[in-house]
């Protein structure tokens, strides 16, 4: 089991992957953006974050670099429909570079999900 914070901008998609991961008896919060998230994850230690990389406030990516610059030993696996913060740029390869363990292009099945989850936890 594991501490696992959920950030997505829409509440669909959250609830979607929170569901799949209480199934595997992870521990899960939400966070609506980067901002949310940051304060969340100052409040509690997680595992991991799962997060969306284009979001109102603050951003996915940025929230990644944020999250990395504490040092954190905290996985992180970034999920996007391929959309650019600025324009149609993919910005899941860039994710990765930043830090990300893994990343996942939406829309993707839940065995995909749980998969890439239990290969992050593992590793
Ligand atoms: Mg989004």
């Amino acid at each position: 089991m594991a501490k696992i914070l959920i950030v997505d901008d829409e509440e669909p998609v959250r609830a979607m992957l929170r569901d799949m991961l209480e199934v595997h008896e992870h521990e899960v919060e939400e966070a609506v953006d980067g901002r949310d998230a940051i304060e969340c994850y100052r409040r509690g230690h997680f595992d991991m974050v799962i997060t969306d990389l284009v979001m109102p406030d603050m951003n996915g990516l940025d929230l990644i670099m944020a999250l990395r610059e504490e040092k954190k030993d905290v996985k992180i696996l970034a999920i996007s429909g391929g959309g650019g913060i600025v324009g149609r740029f993919d910005y899941l390869p860039i994710a990765k570079l930043i830090g990300a363990e893994s990343i996942l292009k939406k829309p993707f099945d839940l065995q995909q999900f749980s998969s890439s989850v239990a290969k992050i936890l593992d590793a």
